[in-house]
């Protein structure tokens, strides 16, 4: 089993309030947005280069109105795509840390548009997001400053409701599970989202789907060759980019 660090995210307790959004902005120094009403309360409306933690806001009709709150970001893959397609791309463009398992894109290492486009579709959570500028790209670091220090990093330390927890992956999975069992009476479809893949480890209460297109990786297993290499090959998605 992979050891190092992992978060565990427990969306039954999120309110919504988006403090770890606005920690994740000040600590790392993300620059704001410039955002406007869109008729819905997720703001801005994507992740990007300078938004590296985004609550995403679902709304979902039923008997009555039901809302679902996913606090989105890096899942640090335990084995991560992203990292396989930039190592032949641009060499140390992705550092994968050993002792936490923290994955991180080098500041110092420039990506062509089009290699970044290859990195980002073979990342199951639709993640990375590049400085067309620059060619520098932005996401979660795991506030990797942070934790060397000894300090959790700034979304789970802003966090009032325990939603975002942080610590050794043995004990967080042990805390994940224990949890999934508490509210599994309650929320018969409850689960934990690719617990083996992922050092941010999702409990949803309902259908990943409601939450966000990318929740859930379909299938990430041997996703690093076969799918991504799918993914390279077919019309590549829109992508939202500053600069
Ligand atoms: S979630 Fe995406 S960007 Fe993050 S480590 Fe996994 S593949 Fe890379
Ligand atoms: S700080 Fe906690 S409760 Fe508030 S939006 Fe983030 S995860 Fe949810």
């Amino acid at each position: 089993m992979a050891e190092g660090k992992s978060f565990f995210v427990d969306t039954t307790k999120c309110t919504a309030c988006r403090g770890c959004q606005i920690a994740c902005k000040q600590w790392n120094q993300r620059i704001a947005e410039k955002t406007s009403s869109r008729g819905s309360h997720q703001n801005p409306p994507d992740l990007s280069y300078s938004t590296w933690k985004l609550v995403r806001f679902s709304e979902v009709p039923g008997e009555k109105v039901n809302w679902y709150f996913f606090p989105d970001q890096c899942r640090h893959c335990v084995s991560p795509p992203c990292k396989e397609v930039a190592d032949g791309k641009a060499k140390g463009a992705v550092i994968h840390d050993e002792k936490t398992g923290a994955v991180i894109f080098s500041p110092k290492v420039k990506i062509k548009l089009e290699d970044f486009k290859e990195i980002r579709e073979a990342c199951p959570y639709d993640i990375p997001r590049i400085h067309s500028a620059t060619g520098i790209i932005g996401k979660c670091t795991m506030c990797i400053d942070r934790i060397k220090e000894g300090m959790l990093p700034a979304c789970v330390k802003a966090c009032p409701t325990a939603t975002m927890n942080f610590g050794d992956r043995k004990a967080v999975l042990e805390m994940a599970n224990k949890r999934l069992s508490e509210v599994k009476g309650v929320y018969k479809d409850a689960m934990l989202a690719n617990p083996d893949d992922v050092r941010v480890i999702f409990l949803l209460a309902d259908d990943p789907k409601k939450y966000h297109k990318f929740a859930v990786a379909e299938n990430i297993i041997g996703i690093t060759r076969k799918m991504a290499l799918k993914r390279i090959l077919r019309p590549l998605r829109n992508f939202q980019m500053i600069g």
